[in-house]
């Protein structure tokens, strides 16, 4: 195994996950949101295991990402935005779980 490609990765800016390659077993990074490793250098797909992503899981991940934005947000006029996007999301969400 050759760790100077690894390390070659990361001083290009990629991280080093805590997974590892299906098909050598080598540490995988990620770079600009994609997996991969440098020994196949090829583009790990992202397992399966999220295909069955639900609404609500998705309802759920964007009002987090819409609670960060609020977080920091400074212009009333966006935050206002913000807020009736998240009203809207609490709305689905509450409706999912009552269906
Ligand atoms: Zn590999």
């Amino acid at each position: 195994m050759e760790v100077r490609k690894i390390v070659e990765a990361l001083e290009k800016g990629a991280t080093l996950l805590g997974e590892h390659c299906e098909n050598c077993g080598a540490p995988l990074l990620k770079k600009d949101n994609e997996v991969f490793c440098v020994y196949c250098e090829r583009k790990e797909e992202k397992k399966d295991e999220k295909e069955e992503i639900t609404l609500e899981e998705i309802l759920n991940e964007t009002a987090q990402h819409l609670m960060g934005v609020l977080r920091r947000e400074k212009d009333p006029e966006k935050i206002y935005k913000i807020l009736l996007s998240l009203e809207k999301l609490l709305d689905m969400m509450e409706r999912l779980r009552k269906s």
